[in-house]
């Protein structure tokens, strides 16, 4: 059976190791990195990542603010919020909190915050770098879901890797990242013929679709490497709900070399990676050289 990879262990390590940092940028340069969360609305998801992401910031020893805006709020009040934010100089990273009620264009509100502290890396210039193997502020969930990979198997370079989705938030990124670690890539979507044929050439497989074991056992080739980004609620028994990944994990677990549980898996990466993401950021701003996590 395959190496279950504990993300939560492995994001524990990372999430110490930023803190370490954060100490010594103090000490060394009187920095202290600050995160901004601004929240719209009341979505109980959203509510929960956010508080989840605030306590990491005071946990690696990072400044929080939180910024809770009504469901009404207009788009000028966010981007002026945003403004503000993006002149204050204790703010390293800002990230809104998506999805965003309708009478707000996520585009415009993630168009407007300063590309130097977009710590989500949604932003176009971002993407863009991205996309040009240049130095960037690179998607949270990506950047953990290849850590992972290479947690199992150091060099990626030349496996044959298929991403399942392709989303802007993970699918698009980590097929990028793929690419400038020289792996083969191939991104299958919701049009996308025989995916189970396609699914068995995969070396690494990294499934972010959204459908509650979408992917069987007899998908995975025998020894692959498996990334479970999906979250799924799902009636569990009395009544009771359960999160499960897009991969049926009890039977890609017999046929993989390794895979990722869900949860436990890519989630504590994503935090993980923004306290990475959000120290990068206050280094590049003051000038300090960011050390190599
Ligand atoms: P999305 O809905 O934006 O995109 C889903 C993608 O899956 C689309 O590109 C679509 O074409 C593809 N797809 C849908 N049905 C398909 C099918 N039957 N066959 C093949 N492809 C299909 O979702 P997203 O934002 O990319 O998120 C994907 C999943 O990852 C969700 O479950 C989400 O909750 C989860 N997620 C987890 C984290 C984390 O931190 N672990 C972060 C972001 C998203």
């Amino acid at each position: 059976t395959a190496t279950i990879i504990d993300g939560k262990t492995i994001a524990a390590e990372l999430r110490g190791k930023v803190a370490f940092e954060v100490a010594q940028l103090k000490r060394e340069h009187g920095v202290t990195p600050g995160l901004a969360v601004v929240l719209v609305g009341q979505n109980a998801a959203s509510e929960v990542y956010v508080r989840s992401k605030s306590k990491a910031v005071v946990e690696a020893g990072m400044t929080p603010s939180d910024h809770k805006l009504p469901e009404t709020v207009s788009e000028a009040e966010l981007l002026a919020l945003i403004d503000k934010l993006n002149k204050n100089k204790a703010v390293s990273g800002i990230l809104v909190q998506l999805p965003l009620p309708p009478q707000i264009d996520p585009q415009k509100v993630i168009a407007a915050i300063d590309p130097a502290k977009d710590v989500d890396g949604f932003h176009p210039v971002n993407v863009g770098r991205l996309s040009l193997g240049l130095p960037a502020l690179v998607p949270c969930t990506p950047s953990g879901c290849i850590m992972l990979a290479k947690m199992v198997w150091p060099s990626l370079a030349g496996l044959d890797a298929l991403v399942i989705g392709r989303s802007n938030i993970v699918g698009k990124p980590v097929a990028q990242l793929l690419l400038a670690e020289n792996a083969t890539v191939t991104v299958a979507h919701s049009k996308t013929k025989d995916l189970p044929a396609l699914a068995r050439r995969a070396d690494l497989l990294i499934a972010a679709i959204g459908k509650a074991e979408l992917v069987r056992g007899d998908w995975v080739k025998p020894g692959a490497i498996v990334i479970d980004v999906g979250i799924n609620r799902v009636a569990g028994d009395g009544g009771k709900s359960r999160i499960v990944g897009d991969v049926a994990f009890d039977e890609a677990v017999k046929v993989a070399g390794a895979i990722t549980p869900v949860p436990g898996g890519v989630g504590p990466m994503t935090i993980a990676c923004l306290m990475l993401n959000t120290l990068r950021a206050a280094c590049a701003q003051n000038g300090v050289k960011a050390p190599r996590l």
